[in-house]
């Protein structure tokens, strides 16, 4: 193999930049040459390929979103498609790719490897951390972080007026973002699509530790657990407490990464070109524990998201 190309697609990530950097330094510390894709599958069935050097990931490491851009390319599941994409890598003599993404991302990448002979590697890259195969991914802890940011300046405010604060943030179907969030900054309850909540036993709770002389109360909320508008109005009704509600939004996706994050884009980024290197193809790589793990697709799109439930009890036993 003496060409390979890297694209981000899907929602983008913190953390996603550093990861790209990582790729294309090895790759050219290997002796190949490296493309750039934009804009994901859109990008690459328009044929916005360009080479990179290693200046063109100079001074990205710290950036949040990806200098590749992003997006969403839904006729990519037409094999039609798909053939447009290979000719444009046959043309540019690409023989490997490393997509940085979700599972929407790897499925089109096994598309291009299954149908036409693309060897691909898969790199987890969203903030919702609802991969099952891999313990974490590419800007959870970021997302996490900013969260942990809106936590501690709402505590403030909540604080200084006796007030509930319910935030809503992201993550799809997925409740880690929230329960993560919940637990290391301190939140009385979490709410995540995994577990049905009861309204009237959070009503009743909240009532009992204003009697205990609790009068300030964090409530997070999964994007993914419902209308939390609708449960905040319903929550005032039931316990005639001041509760404001905050929804932090794309705040989330943006924002320099973490350490972690960081650290989990130089790992993975390095790893996937030796991957390339070897000939492997269709294998996603993770991370369980403290070790990297390579995962084909297959078993990737089988292994469901399992929820921490462990760690959601957790929170019940920091109650007031
Ligand atoms: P994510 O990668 O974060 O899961 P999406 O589900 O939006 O995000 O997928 C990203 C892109 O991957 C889609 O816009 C589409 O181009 C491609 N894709 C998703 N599913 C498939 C599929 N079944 N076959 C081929 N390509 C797909």
């Amino acid at each position: 193999m003496n060409r390979i190309a890297v694209l981000t697609s899907g929602g983008d990530a913190p953390g996603m930049n550093a990861c790209v950097r990582a790729v294309v330094r090895t790759a050219l510390n290997f002796g190949l040459d490296v493309y750039g894709i934009e804009r994901g599958y859109q990008g690459l069935i328009d044929g916005d390929v360009y080479q990179l050097n290693t200046k063109s990931v100079s001074d990205i490491i710290q950036r949040g979103g990806t200098f590749l851009r992003s997006a969403r390319c839904p006729e990519f599941v037409d094999v039609k498609y798909q053939q447009k994409a290979a000719e444009v890598l046959n043309a540019y003599g690409i023989e490997g790719l490393i997509v940085i993404g979700g599972d929407g991302t790897f499925r089109g990448a096994q598309a291009l490897s299954k149908n036409f002979g693309i060897n691909v590697i898969g790199i987890p890259g969203t903030i919702d951390n609802d991969l099952g195969y891999t313990d974490f991914t590419l800007g959870f802890d970021t997302a996490v972080n900013t969260v942990l940011w809106a936590i501690n300046s709402l505590r403030d405010t909540m604080h200084a007026h006796d007030r509930v604060s319910v935030l809503q943030v992201m993550g799809r179907h997925c409740g880690d973002i929230a329960l993560y969030s919940a637990i290391t900054g301190g939140a009385e309850y979490v709410l995540v699509p995994e577990v049905p909540y009861d309204i009237e036993e959070i009503a009743k709770s909240l009532k009992k530790t204003k009697v205990k002389g609790k009068t300030s109360n964090m409530i997070v909320f999964a994007e993914g657990a419902g209308d939390s508008k609708e449960f905040m109005d319903k929550l005032q009704e039931l316990t005639d407490m001041d509760i404001k509600y905050t929804s932090l939004g794309h705040i989330q996706r943006g924002g320099s990464p973490s350490m972690r994050d960081r650290l989990l884009a130089v790992k993975w980024g390095i790893h996937a070109v030796e991957l390339l290197r070897d000939g492997k193809d269709c294998i996603a790589t993770g991370i369980k524990g403290d070790s990297i793990v390579d995962v084909p697709f297959e078993d990737v799109f089988n292994v469901k998201k399992v929820f921490d439930i462990e760690l959601y009890n957790k929170l019940k036993l920091l109650t007031y």
